[in-house]
């Protein structure tokens, strides 16, 4: 465990990048929509476009993104207790990596995480 900082405060984080992440689907949304409207460009987006993601590690420096298919992310967090990182990010003593590929990784917390979270905890690294 990091010096200081709880299993929960390092989940929050996760759930914090989780939740940016939430905005980048409703800008994709957004985007499908108005192509929708226009009535041309909607097949450009389909569910295997790969998009650029926040990591969703505990780290609060963290700034990388992950390539992603919108499939593939949507599918991944049907399990609240999941997220994708980059390799290399997970913390073992409180998740498990549950699946990797050379653009990401998947973790599952050891404790469900919390639904919603507004701030990021600073954690020395
Ligand atoms: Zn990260």
């Amino acid at each position: 465990m990091k010096d200081g900082i709880s299993e929960k405060k390092l989940a929050e984080n996760q759930v914090f990048f989780r939740g940016l992440n939430a905005k980048v689907r409703e800008g994709i949304e957004n985007i499908k929509q108005v192509a929708d409207e226009d009535g041309s460009k909607a097949d450009l987006i389909d569910e295997n476009t790969v998009f650029e993601f926040h990591c969703e590690c505990s780290h609060n420096h963290c700034l990388n993104r992950i390539k992603i298919s919108l499939a593939d992310y949507e599918a991944i967090h049907k399990d609240n207790a999941s997220f994708t990182i980059t390799p290399g990010h997970n913390i073992p003593e409180v998740e498990d990596v549950t699946f990797t590929c050379p653009a990401y990784c998947v973790v599952t917390k050891h404790k469900e995480p919390p639904k919603k979270v507004t701030t990021v905890h600073p954690i020395d690294q």
